[in-house]
């Protein structure tokens, strides 16, 4: 049986747990609420998280995020594409700027941007 301990970040309270495996069943402890053990389960069989980043535009760059959750082994290949992707065109905020085939996640600016030099900057 492998032990770990791992903060819960569900909520601000940060639950200390304690998460046993067997490589089958998952016993979680010191979850203050049902959140917790979901948590550490999802952890432990399948880690997922929301990818914060930035794209590169002709005059500056454009914060950016994910949708929705995405697996932690795939935050390589997403980097891969956000890293090759340039803007050269207006975007609005919470424009889409990338989908993802396999699990239908999408890359979103979380600010808009202005093609032009100068003060160009996301805002
Ligand atoms: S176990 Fe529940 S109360 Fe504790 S941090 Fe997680 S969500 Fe919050």
């Amino acid at each position: 049986m492998e032990e770990k301990k791992m903060i819960c970040i569900e909520c601000p309270r940060g639950c200390e747990l304690t998460v046993r495996t067997d490589g089958k069943s998952v016993d979680v402890s010191g979850n203050f609420c049902p959140r917790g053990k979901k948590y550490a389960q999802a952890e432990v069989v399948c880690p997922r998280r929301i990818l914060t980043s930035t794209v590169r535009a002709r005059y500056g760059m454009i914060p950016v995020r994910t949708d929705g959750e995405i697996k932690k082994s795939e935050i390589f290949r997403w980097m891969e594409r956000i890293r090759a992707m340039r803007i050269d065109r207006d975007v609005k905020q919470g424009e889409v700027l990338l989908t993802d085939d396999d699990e239908g996640i999408r890359l979103i600016a979380t600010a808009s941007y202005r093609n032009e030099e100068g003060d160009n900057a996301a805002f």
